[in-house]
């Protein structure tokens, strides 16, 4: 598979201040992702936007980084105003305003959002924040009682905007641009561009430039690709699983940012695995030696970001798995494209969070491929793991029965004091080894996070744990994979999928 170009311009040729620049650099962001690389420029010089772009994109930086750089930090009135569907979006905007503003003094963001006592959002409205991240029916309501005042805005952003669209907030949002000053800029970001979107931003948006990120295509056939839900809380825990039931040669684990590259590196050494990080901190030599290594089989698992994995070519690499999902669906295919090397089978599994579901739709689009979805390991699956690799190992040592002389002595003599059988003592002996490493208390649940708005509460789902879930995934053969006795749980771990249908282009 020929590699596709990622040839990327840094944060700094964008035009951002150098306080923001340093934030990122602090947060570990090698380089902007496409709909940033195309965003921030449009939105520095004021213009209106009109871009399509999923969660997972980066899109929050896209607005929040050029918002922030235009901010008179002087006055502490509302300069820019987010308004985000639900009050999770609400609170993670917010959060993403703080921590690219880390350097900048004197900066305040305040989330108004349904659900939350008035005052504590009074008080933070009295005491004044240059940017507002609220949904849109609290919004409202600080509008009418005179709350919040809108006089001093200069950007709103409406993101989701399609989300919204859905749960009903169109009448209440056109409200609110009927509040706003006439001259504002306003950048309307949305994972889909359903007609009435495109009527709000025809009668609200001034001459606004469009950005779509258009997903490059390509087959990747030797690559079984799957992926697996979990929320970011249990991401950790399923990667270890994944790295205990998986028949792994070498892996590369692909995350975000070179912070987070170090962070897993160190928690997977500290779980007793050979691995490594592989990020754009690094100098060039020792990049090459943490290769080397991994070529050599000295490493097993290399943990690396986009920048830093750019053409590694190691034939054992037998999986790729994207901890955290790439910005676009280029990085995807090149990141995928670092198992399956010299004509071997190669196997890449994506960790998502449901709110990264869409974007998991355009990937699919981009490979012509249905990803399957796996489920996390189950109890029931290590256990049987482990003791396949225990079996293999006592046969290996009966095999080589010279250095068992000294232990049959011992057998002998447990057994004449106790009166057991040789069986009772081996079955013993197997309890005490997998004690020494005891299998996780729960079963993991199957990530669900989807957001609440602020209005009508999302209808609850009961979650379901894998024991609900299997026996209703469909038979897998894994090839070139021994089975003496085949596992129930692993026959039922990847579960049935529509298949990928061809969907209209997007304008
Ligand atoms: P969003 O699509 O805004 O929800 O962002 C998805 C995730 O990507 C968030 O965890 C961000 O912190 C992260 N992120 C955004 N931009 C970058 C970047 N240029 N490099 C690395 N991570 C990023």
């Amino acid at each position: 598979m020929s590699t596709p170009s990622l040839k990327k311009p840094a944060f700094k040729e964008l035009g951002l201040s150098q306080p923001l620049l340093s934030a990122l650099a602090e947060l570990g962001y090698e380089t902007p992702t496409p709909i940033q690389e195309q965003s921030i420029p449009i939105l520095l010089n004021g213009d209106d936007i009109l871009a399509q772009a999923q969660t997972g994109t980066g899109k929050t930086a896209a607005f929040a980084l050029p918002i922030l750089s235009h901010l008179n930090i002087k006055s502490n009135k509302p300069q820019a105003l987010v308004i985000a569907p639900t009050r999770e979006l609400a609170i993670q905007v917010s959060e993403a305003f703080q921590s690219y503003a880390r350097n900048i003094k004197g900066f305040h963001v305040t989330p108004i959002y349904g659900g939350q006592d008035y005052n504590i959002q009074l008080r933070a409205l009295k005491r004044g924040a240059q940017v507002i991240v609220g949904t849109p029916g609290r919004v409202m309501d600080h509008l009418r009682r005179k709350t919040l005042d809108l006089s001093t805005l200069k950007t709103i952003v409406l993101d989701e905007a399609d989300e919204m669209l859905k749960m009903g907030f169109i009448d209440d949002i056109e409200w609110i641009l009927e509040q706003i000053p006439k001259e504002h800029q306003t950048a309307l970001f949305s994972a889909t561009l359903p007609l009435s979107i495109q009527k709000i931003a025809k009668r609200y948006l001034n001459k606004p430039q469009k950005v779509h990120i258009k997903p490059k295509e390509m087959t990747v056939n030797a690559i079984e690709q799957f992926y697996t839900l979990a929320a970011n809380n249990q991401k950790l825990d399923v990667l270890t699983r994944l790295l205990e039931v998986e028949d792994i040669q070498a892996a590369i684990i692909f995350t975000r940012t070179k912070n987070s590259s170090a962070e897993l590196s160190e928690r997977l050494q500290a779980r007793g695995h050979a691995a490594a990080a592989l990020n754009g901190d690094m100098s060039q030599s020792l990049r090459e030696k943490v290769i080397t290594k991994l070529k050599k089989g000295s490493l097993d698992i290399i943990v690396a970001t986009d920048v830093a994995a750019r053409g590694i070519d190691v034939e054992r690499v037998s999986h790729v798995i994207n901890y955290d999902i790439p910005h676009d669906t280029e990085s995807y295919i090149h990141r995928i494209g670092r198992t399956g090397r010299a004509g071997r089978k190669g196997k890449a599994i994506l960790l998502i969070t449901h709110r990264e579901k869409r974007l998991l739709d355009d990937i699919e689009h981009a490979v012509h491929t249905s990803i399957k979805q796996l489920a996390p390991p189950s109890l029931q699956e290590m256990s049987e793991k482990r003791s396949k690799e225990l079996a293999e190992k006592v046969i290996n040592i009966i095999d080589k029965s010279k250095r068992l002389k000294p232990h049959y002595k011992m057998v002998e003599d447990i057994m004449q004091h106790s009166g057991c059988e040789a069986q009772d003592v081996a079955a013993a002996l197997a309890y005490l080894i997998q004690q020494s490493n005891p299998l996780p208390e729960n079963e993991i649940e199957v990530a669900r996070t989807n957001g609440r708005h602020d209005r009508k509460p999302a209808p609850k789902r009961r979650s379901k744990s894998f024991g609900e879930s299997r026996g209703r995934g469909n038979d897998r053969k894994k090839p070139g994979r021994k089975t003496a006795q085949p596992s129930n749980a692993r026959k039922t771990r990847v579960k049935k999928k529509e298949p990928v249908k061809k969907r209209a282009r997007r304008k």
